[in-house]
């Protein structure tokens, strides 16, 4: 079977998601952290290409963790292209066109797992599962950096429009032809960017619905220092985008920002915050969190959707567990 939304206009492209959302009872659920779950089952992703270097070394594995966030109950599974760049790949030996056919492999293991895992809970019949999207993810150009750009929003001063849109043009050229059902822009931390990707979405006449996540540092501007009301009001003219929102950001920024972007637009609300962990860069490992676990996760998220979140999952360092809380609590009692 292939892609979900197909649509060969604006009209039918518009309130895709929406409508998604609707059937899944009004709130769908996001999976959760990609590169921490393919670690528990002992990849080593301590690279550049960070989780899409299993794209090359362990496929096997990310069809797990697909697999295991299905079980969990996501509506929607986020590739594992996210630091998937063709830059990055070429900087590491290979050539433009097994650089395109691991990108098209992203799509294609997550949407091989969908089909298997939908095949199965369709033969049992009483069950409480939609049949999953898969969103491409789409890194931001700070994750192909890979120097923590995504999070201060700082690209200097010879990074422009045009150059963004070169660097994300060819990679969403090989996803949006690989088939997924949405996109997912990740992390992105600045209103040049958000105005790249909407001008280039426009450009390339691209007809499956996007959604585009801001990271933010300090819970209430992007992480340049742009308010939201900037970010989103170029965002807002765009039709080819359906959601917007936040990821990897800590949880407890969450509630506020859902609130803030409620006023500022009409789209649909996406947030998938990290886990609240933080990141010592010296050391290289996760400080653990003093206050947040899986059940504050799910009591906060109850609290997003009240405020107008339609889309909710969990980014770094979430779990399979993390979304099975999620979904039990978002789709069973509202
Ligand atoms: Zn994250």
């Amino acid at each position: 079977m292939g892609v979900l939304f197909e649509a060969k206009n604006e009209e039918q492209r518009v309130g895709m998601l929406e409508n998604y959302i609707e059937k899944a009872g009004g709130c769908a659920i996001i999976d959760g952290g990609f590169a921490t779950q393919l670690e528990i089952h002992g990849a080593d992703i301590n690279d550049p290409l960070w989780s899409a270097l299993c794209l090359i070394n362990s496929p096997h594995l990310i069809s797990k963790v697909h697999l295991e966030y299905l079980e969990a109950g996501a509506d929607i599974i986020v590739t594992s292209s996210y630091q998937a760049t063709l830059p990055g790949f070429i900087s590491r030996g290979l050539s433009l066109e097994q650089g395109e056919k691991l990108l098209e492999k992203s799509v294609k293991l997550a949407r091989d797992a969908r089909d298997v895992f939908w095949k199965t809970v369709e033969k049992i019949g009483d069950h409480s599962y939609n049949r999953a999207l898969v969103a491409a993810s789409i890194g931001s150009y700070g994750a192909y950096l890979a120097d923590g750009s995504e999070y201060s929003g700082c690209y200097g001063d010879n990074v422009d429009l045009e150059k963004l849109k070169d660097f994300h043009r060819r990679r969403l050229q090989v996803l949006v032809e690989a088939g997924p059902d949405i996109l997912a822009f990740e992390t992105i931390p600045n209103k040049l960017e958000a105005q790249a990707i909407a001008e280039l979405l426009e450009e390339e006449n691209v007809q499956i619905p996007s959604w585009i996540c801001f990271s933010s540092v300090d819970g209430v501007n992007a992480p340049s220092g742009e308010s939201f009301d900037d970010c989103l009001k170029v965002l807002n003219k765009s039709k080819r985008i359906e959601g917007v929102g936040i990821n990897c950001a800590p949880p407890q920024f969450v509630h506020s920002l859902v609130q803030k972007f409620k006023e500022l637009t009409g789209k649909v609300i996406v947030v998938y915050p990290n886990s609240g962990e933080t990141w010592d860069g010296i050391q290289k490992r996760w400080l653990p969190s003093k206050c947040f676990n899986d059940d504050k996760f799910k009591v906060l998220a109850t609290r997003w959707r009240d405020s107008g979140a339609k889309l909710i999952g969990g980014c770094c360092r979430t779990t399979p567990s993390t979304v099975r809380g999620l979904s039990k609590v978002l789709k069973h009692s509202s």
